[in-house]
């Protein structure tokens, strides 16, 4: 594959700060040299994220996740290296060369001609519902008492019959695979073209960026399915977008509402309510809650009140919750939904409601109570239990405070009950997350099984590499010849040292972290350089390593000769010699010790 030269590569990643980029997504506390924040890769209660802006990497001592800029933001965003390089080269306003790489422009060029099939789809649809043959969707849109400007913001349409939408591709030349790839039409096994979305409302979906990725389509009478996707292609990935962010993003409130269809967006936008983004059906996501951030701390759900009890719900609101925002539930009264509830009481009442939505603790006990009767006792007891489960879970005393005494007045139970409870549990989880959050470097066996490699060894190890990533040649030249790659225990760093030494003998000494493609290895290199050695002398720690390795091979060689003094088998001549040698030997080590 055709790729940028290292130059650029490099020129992006220099003009780009690898904090700035990180606290986009993550919130960065300044803690010596080094940032910490919560990790985005996995689940953490304290900081073990750290950022170095010196050496522009990130590590989770927690996950053991690490790497530079461009591999945060592959990992955060999901997308290929490729596409990490244009962001960044964007942002920091370069211009990157077009390449020759015929896959992968055949690729780019098939998705900008879906992106242009998919507007053009969109402006057909939208034209076709005001043409007297769409009738029957003029009707629902009257009685959805949708105006003009909101049709023409969503561009709503209406998809004709058999292959309507095909013929009208066809007529603006696009080729046959074009128009499959997005996914606007089918063909049969007998070879004919039919168009997916058939006599249904169209709601085109757009990415935060206003493209057109992919559409919806409700049907306006009793058939089955009432709504339809289109299936994920070249552009669209479900889980990765939000209906009507394009919009929501120009609000001026640091608050979401996240509803479950598109016309409940769609209503509540064209009453004023201008903050409000659709989850396309599915459980909301990692990805789609880091979309988010850029726009939000506070996420408030406004889903139908027995679709937001749901387990997979429940385990998005989680996850949203884990990703540090603020989560509300709206509860809404008298109405199935928000589309009817702003058309039922209007703007003010609606807002209201979302001022006075409860928070997710709430709202989990309140769904507890639903299916339990108080009045009995093991249900009581029950109560007790989960309810100490959801409040052991909060961070903040205070907060946990506040949710003890309410609940303790409210449900007539005891403070110390809930209290002792909570304790059992916190006691439980602390535990289990200290054993979670340790960096992973255990004793490992080496391939024969044999010999166990300790974490101090290991240490030593990760210190050279350390030495040789900050000091290059200067410490390549006094290490290499003392220490052997051979004498690297650990497979890893026995791997990064080679390389390293391959190349710094050639003379290469920059982005070394470039040089590795295996990710395991790209975790524990970022594990190295964020570590904290407390090297205050660096050519002392070189010398101090090198006595290391050089007082262990004379161990080892002593050890030697005393096995082989052991044989009696050997002449007088070599057993003299042999006697020499080790009492040099045990000189030396005495003098290191
Ligand atoms: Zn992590």
């Amino acid at each position: 594959m055709v790729r940028y030269s290292d130059e650029l590569i490099d020129e992006i990643r220099n003009s780009n700060d690898i904090v700035d980029i990180i606290s986009q997504y993550v919130v960065l506390k300044r803690s010596g040299r080094n940032f910490f924040g919560l990790c985005p890769f996995h689940k953490e209660k304290s900081p073990s994220f750290s950022v170095s802006p010196d050496k522009q990497i990130f590590h989770c001592f927690g996950c053991g996740v690490g790497g530079d800029i461009f591999r945060f933001l592959g990992k955060i965003e999901g997308i290929e290296f490729r596409e990490t390089i244009e962001i960044l080269a964007e942002k920091a306003g370069i211009i990157l060369p077009t390449l020759d790489d015929s896959k992968e422009n055949r690729i780019q060029e098939l998705k900008s001609k879906v992106y242009e099939i998919n507007l053009i789809a969109a402006e057909f649809y939208h034209k076709r519902l005001y043409q007297p043959i769409s009738k029957i969707a003029q009707d629902y849109i009257k009685k959805r008492k949708l105006d003009n400007n909101t049709l023409k913001t969503f561009l709503i349409g209406y998809a004709g019959n058999f292959d309507e939408l095909y013929q009208e591709l066809k007529k603006h030349g696009f080729t046959e695979e074009e128009i499959l790839a997005s996914s606007l039409v089918n063909k049969s096994d007998n070879g004919k073209f039919i168009d997916r979305f058939r006599k249904r409302l169209m709601f085109p979906i757009k990415d935060v960026r206003d493209r057109i990725i992919a559409f919806g389509g409700r049907v306006l009478d009793d058939s089955k399915p009432k709504y339809i996707n289109s299936p994920e292609n070249l552009v669209y990935s479900k889980g990765r977008n939000l209906y009507g962010l394009n919009v929501a993003k120009q609000s001026k409130q640091n608050k979401i509402i996240i509803v479950e269809g598109y016309m409940d967006a769609i209503s509540l936008y064209q009453r004023g309510i201008d903050n409000v983004v659709a989850s396309l059906g599915t459980a909301l996501t990692e990805s789609q809650g880091r979309i988010l951030r850029k726009y939000a701390s506070e996420i408030i759900i406004g889903y139908d009140s027995d679709s937001a009890g749901q387990a997979a719900t429940m385990r998005g609101l989680e996850i949203l919750q884990n990703l540090g925002y603020d989560i509300r539930i709206l509860q809404l009264e008298g109405a199935k939904d928000p589309d009817e509830f702003v058309i039922k009481y209007g703007t003010g009442r609606f807002n209201l409601y979302v001022d006075q939505s409860i928070s997710l603790v709430e709202f989990k006990v309140k769904m507890l109570k639903k299916n339990l009767n108080l009045e009995i006792a093991n249900d009581k007891i029950k109560f007790l239990n989960e309810v100490a489960n959801i409040l052991s879970k909060i961070n903040n005393e205070i907060e946990r405070e506040i949710y003890i005494e309410k609940i303790a007045i409210e449900h007539n139970i005891s403070k110390e009950a809930i209290y002792s409870q909570i304790n059992k549990l916190i006691y439980k989880n602390n535990i289990g997350s200290k054993i979670l959050e340790r960096p992973r470097i255990n004793i490992i066996k080496t391939k024969e099984g044999k010999e166990q490699i300790t974490e101090a060894v290991i240490k030593r190890e990760n210190l050279l590499i350390y030495l040789l990533l900050n000091y290059k040649l200067e410490a390549y030249e006094k290490l290499k010849n003392q220490i052997s790659p051979d004498y690297i225990r650990f497979e890893k760093n026995k791997k990064i040292i080679e390389k390293l030494y391959e190349e710094f003998k050639k003379g290469n000494s920059n982005n070394v972290l470039d040089l590795f493609k295996d990710e395991e290895i790209i975790n524990h290199l970022t594990y190295i350089l964020a570590y904290d050695f407390e090297i205050t002398d660096y050519k002392k720690a070189i010398e101090d390593i090198l006595s290391i390795y050089k007082k262990e091979n004379m161990i080892k060689e002593k050890n030697n000769i005393i096995e082989r003094l052991e044989d009696l088998n050997i002449t007088d001549e070599e057993r003299a010699d042999l006697e020499k040698n080790l009492s040099v030997l045990i000189i030396e080590l005495s003098r290191l010790k």
